[in-house]
């Protein structure tokens, strides 16, 4: 009989681990923080805003057991986004995991759209996961291995019905092709780069005042009839930090309730 040395529910343990997530202020990168917290890594949380978010997201982690240290900080700026990961280091230990899920979206018709929106858009969306993987992975190439998420979006494969975001379903197709091209250039320095795509979801972003009235709709043109939780991010974000993905990097994984089957 084969013996197989290999023990299942470890392979999804971050027991040790250090992760780096943006956008842990709210929404997806709040609960996927939480997520691997709970999982056993401890967690450095970066986030612009500076209200309640980033106080609850480091109090449910500590909660939970594990550290937790928040970051105030733009992903647009290159040289906060290095001081985040050396202060990563230094108070939390060597960086193994990131979760890049700062984002925003809004929605204008394309001929109307001005520059300066597209431009604000592209520079968070794209730019800001740019910055941040270069950043993440100067450290992660100094240790030989780690596995950075970049949270694109099924709106980077599709084009949603209703929605006139011309700017953010380019940026998340960008998003998840930058994803592939850095999983190739790392594939050989341990770092393994991977993206998850949300299907809707249920988070603030989604009470923006083109969303009202889609929400409903949404929910009908998705198989499984209903948006997504937060929760259901947790589990793909896992899979991908942990020794479970250990042969994954390049991918792109969908979240999407059934949504791009149709
Ligand atoms: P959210 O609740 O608005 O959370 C996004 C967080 O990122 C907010 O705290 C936001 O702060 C922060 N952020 C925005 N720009 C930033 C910047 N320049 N620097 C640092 N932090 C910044 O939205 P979410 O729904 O969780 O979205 C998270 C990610 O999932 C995004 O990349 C989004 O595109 C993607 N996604 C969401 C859905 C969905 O249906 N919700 C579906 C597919 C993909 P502010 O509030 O100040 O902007």
């Amino acid at each position: 009989m084969t013996r197989f040395s290999l023990n299942t529910p470890a392979l999804f343990d971050l027991s040790g681990r250090v992760a780096l997530v943006t956008g842990a202020g709210s929404g997806i990168g709040q609960r996927i923080a939480l997520g691997l917290a709970q999982s056993g890594a401890d967690v450095a949380c970066l986030d612009r805003r500076t209200d309640q978010g980033l106080a609850d997201s480091l109090q449910m982690i500590r909660t939970a057991g594990r550290r937790a240290i928040a970051i105030h900080a733009d992903v647009t700026d290159r040289a906060s986004l290095e001081k985040a990961v050396v202060r990563t280091e230094s108070d939390l230990g060597p960086l193994g995991i990131a979760v890049n899920a700062a984002g925003i979206a809004n929605a204008s018709p394309a001929e109307d759209m001005s520059e300066e929106q597209y431009q604000n858009l592209m520079d968070i969306n794209m730019k800001g996961v740019f910055l941040s993987c270069q950043a993440e992975a100067r450290a992660m190439h100094g240790h030989g291995k780690g596995s950075i998420i970049n949270i694109a979006s099924m709106s980077g494969v599709i084009v949603n019905r209703g929605l006139m975001q011309v700017h953010y379903n380019a940026s998340k197709a960008g998003v998840i092709h930058m994803t592939r091209s850095m999983a190739m250039e790392w594939v050989d320095r341990g770092v393994r780069v991977n993206s998850i795509s949300p299907g809707y979801t249920a988070t603030p972003m989604n009470t923006r005042p083109e969303m009202v009235h889609q929400t409903k709709e949404f929910e009908s043109q998705t198989p499984m009839q209903r948006m997504a939780t937060v929760d259901e991010m947790v589990g793909p974000a896992i899979f991908l930090a942990s020794d479970a993905s250990s042969y994954c990097t390049g991918i792109d994984l969908l979240v999407d309730g059934g949504f791009c089957c149709w």
